[in-house]
Parts: structure tokens; C-alpha cells; sequence
């Protein structure tokens, strides 16, 4: 992408997708809607540092969850895959994605896309000072989980930095200028471990994933436990 081309609003979603489901992509659709987005951009993660499986679990190969993360976007011309932290390799670490991209759309500044759940978790993040300077932040409330004021969501080391308006659903960084935004998306509660749960299982995870991403995962046979010898349900 030249810098010339670079949308003048742009929202990263960063996650493992492992794998995508209909939830986060409603949710970004609802995102760029409400905050008037060019285009949303998926970044799959490589080795999410946060994200270790708990025993039994499965963390797809990143080139897999990558595929799917394109079978799932690919047609809507607002989102599009950036797989630069799977190419980078390692951890990755979504302060070092924002530099990228700070510099890329410069002088914008990105919109980061975050579950409520996840911007609770940001003060373990590397350098989660930086992060909330480098962008935007669009805190997407999550099922089952009510929604809460942002100054209860931002950890209060961080929330300190910010001044608070609007009832709580923005914060304005005193020095950066840049913005935390509570965005109301549809509340799907879907979440990834309740469908590799099913995979693993041999459940049918038919409407809660798109079609293109199901076929695909059940050829990879990747989540699947025992009951793969016997067949996995359509
Ligand atoms: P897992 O269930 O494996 O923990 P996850 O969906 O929480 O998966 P990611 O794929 O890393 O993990 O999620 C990417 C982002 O999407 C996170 O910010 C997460 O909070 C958000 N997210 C995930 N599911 C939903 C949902 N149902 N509604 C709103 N946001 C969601």
C-alpha cells in the first residue's frame, strides 16, 4: 500500500481468529458504520502472548487461521487482511503493528478495534501506554458481559491519562489527542472457544461461523477430537 492511497479512516482488528466467526465480523461491520470507517483491516496474530491454549485447546497454525480470515471477508469491500504480524513471526506484539501503521497512514491515526473483555486485559499488553497513545480505541461491548463506562473499563494505571465525557462512552488523551469509544455493536454471544468446544466434540458450528469459513475448517480437521474417525457433521 502506498502512503498516497492510504484511506483517510482506517480500523485494525487484531485477534488470533482462531477461528473467526460471525460475531467479530458484525462487530467490526457495526464499528465502521457507527464511526464511519473507510475500511476495516483483520491482522490475524502470529504467537499471541496472551493467548496460550489451556490443555486440550488448539491454536490453529496461523496460516490456516490467515486462509480463514480471508474466506471470511472476502466479500465485503470495506474489510480486507493484513497478515504482517504472521509474516513477522514470533510473538506478536500489537504495539509494534501500530507503529506500522501510525507511520503508513500518518497523518492519521488508526482505530483499533477491541472486545470490552480485552480493553479490561490492556495494562498486561507491551507498552500499553504507547498503544493508547499510537491509536484510537473502539471498545466493543461483549456478551454476557453488560456494558460498562469506560472509565471502569480502561485499567485505572492507564485510565489516568484520560479525560472522560459523553456519560462515560469517550476518553480523550490529555497529551496524544487520541480517542477510547465505547461502541454498542449487536450483542452475538459467539465466541471462538465455545466453537472449537464444538469442533472438538464433533457439533455442528453451521450459523455461527460463514459457510466458506465451516467448510474450511472441518477440511483442516484441525479442532477435531475422537469423534474425526466417525465423521464430523455438516
Ligand atoms: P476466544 O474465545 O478463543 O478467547 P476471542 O474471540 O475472544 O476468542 P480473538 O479472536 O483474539 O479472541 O478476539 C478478537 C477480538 O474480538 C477481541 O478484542 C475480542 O474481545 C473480540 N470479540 C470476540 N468475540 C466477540 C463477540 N462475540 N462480541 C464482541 N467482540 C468480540
Amino acid at each position: 500500500m502506498t502512503r498516497a492511497a492510504a484511506p483517510a479512516r482506517t480500523g485494525l482488528f487484531g485477534g488470533t481468529f482462531n477461528p473467526i466467526h460471525l460475531a467479530h465480523l458484525r462487530a467490526a461491520e457495526d464499528v465502521a458504520e457507527a464511526l464511519g470507517l473507510d475500511r476495516v483491516v483483520f491482522v490475524p496474530s502470529a504467537t499471541p502472548p496472551h493467548k496460550k491454549p489451556a490443555p486440550g485447546e488448539t491454536m490453529a497454525p496461523a496460516a490456516l487461521r490467515v486462509a480463514w480470515v480471508h474466506l471470511a471477508v472476502c466479500g465485503n469491500p470495506r474489510f480486507a487482511v493484513d497478515d504482517l504480524e504472521v509474516v513477522r513471526g514470533g510473538l506478536s506484539y500489537t504495539v509494534e503493528t501500530l507503529r506500522i501503521y501510525r507511520e503508513r497512514l500518518a497523518p492519521e491515526a488508526p482505530v483499533f478495534l477491541i472486545g470490552q473483555d480485552a480493553m479490561q486485559e490492556i495494562g498486561s499488553w507491551k507498552e500499553p501506554e504507547a498503544l493508547l497513545e499510537l491509536a484510537h480505541f473502539a471498545v466493543m461491548t461483549r456478551p454476557p458481559l453488560p456494558p460498562l463506562p469506560l472509565a471502569e473499563v480502561i485499567p485505572p494505571a492507564l485510565a489516568a491519562a484520560f479525560d472522560f465525557e459523553a456519560n462515560g462512552q469517550l476518553a480523550r488523551h490529555r497529551t496524544a489527542g487520541t480517542l477510547v469509544r465505547r461502541v454498542r455493536i449487536t450483542p452475538l454471544d459467539v465466541s471462538a472457544s465455545d466453537l472449537r468446544a464444538r469442533l472438538r466434540s464433533g457439533r455442528s458450528v453451521r450459523y455461527l461461523i460463514p459457510d466458506a469459513v465451516r467448510d474450511a475448517v472441518l477440511e483442516s480437521a484441525v479442532y477435531a477430537g475422537s469423534h474425526a474417525q466417525r465423521g464430523v457433521p455438516k
